[in-house]
């Protein structure tokens, strides 16, 4: 019995650490696509900055087109001003000219206005450029990194499966059953003594039962929670 119980004991440590492997596994893949997604991210947004950049830089050589045509036009009738030989043929050129001129006016605000910002997205674009570059790099290596993580664990995984196919050779399949639907419930199916208590659910054990689990001869299950109850060396008793 001593030597099954001490199989019982190896047989839970290895089943914690599955246990453990199993919860990191599972939030693994869904970091990894969160990593993706930011960067996916990231270059959107910097693609609709550069599209709000060369719609205005197009905007901005149109504007700068019609200025240059209006300039002409000015000059056009600025000249025609000393040929004109009537009062009404003069005003009405130099209403024709006061016309070009504010829309020429409206037209160098609006290239102002352009101009400025196309020096403040060609800044954003500089500096989102420089962060998500590094940004990105980032987030490769936390990527590399998880895949290497996922990689070991499932190698780790592998060899606990070996190890765990070996030991429970060693038990009957009457306990091995009990113990794996004890797992099942609750878990951790073989605890310690800690003060005076069983580990498990912490209920007090008498000095009687705790007496019996030391000499670990036959299988002692908690009353209150159904967990084997063994002796380890490190115990408080
Ligand atoms: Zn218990």
């Amino acid at each position: 019995m001593k030597n099954t119980l001490k199989y019982l004991i190896d047989l839970q440590e290895i089943d914690r650490q599955l246990f453990e492997i199993e919860e990191k596994k599972g939030s693994l893949p869904e970091q990894v696509e969160k990593l993706e997604s930011q960067a996916a991210g990231i270059k959107t947004e910097l693609e609709d900055i550069r599209s709000a950049l060369e719609g205005n830089q197009k905007e901005l050589l149109i504007t700068n087109g019609n200025l240059m045509d209006a300039t002409e036009k000015v000059k056009k009738y600025q000249d025609q001003l000393y040929l004109v030989t009537t009062n009404r043929e003069y005003d009405a050129l130099t209403n024709e000219i006061e016309t070009v001129k504010l829309n020429m006016s409206v037209l160098e605000e609006r290239q102002l206005v352009l101009e400025t910002e196309i020096e403040q997205l060609e800044q954003t674009i500089a500096t989102s450029e420089d962060q998500s570059s590094g940004f990105i790099e980032q987030l490769a290596a936390n990527r590399d990194e998880l895949k290497e993580k996922s990689d070991l664990t499932d190698a780790n995984q592998k060899e606990l499966e070996k190890e765990r196919v070996e030991l429970v050779k060693n038990v009957s399949q009457r306990f091995l059953r009990k113990y794996e639907r004890i797992l099942n419930a609750r878990r951790r199916a073989v605890v310690a003594i800690e003060r005076s208590a069983c580990s498990g659910c912490h209920k007090q054990l008498s000095p009687q039962i705790i007496y019996e689990i030391q000499q670990m001869d036959k299988l002692i299950e908690c009353e209150n929670c159904g967990r084997i109850l063994v002796f380890t060396p490190g115990d408080v008793e």
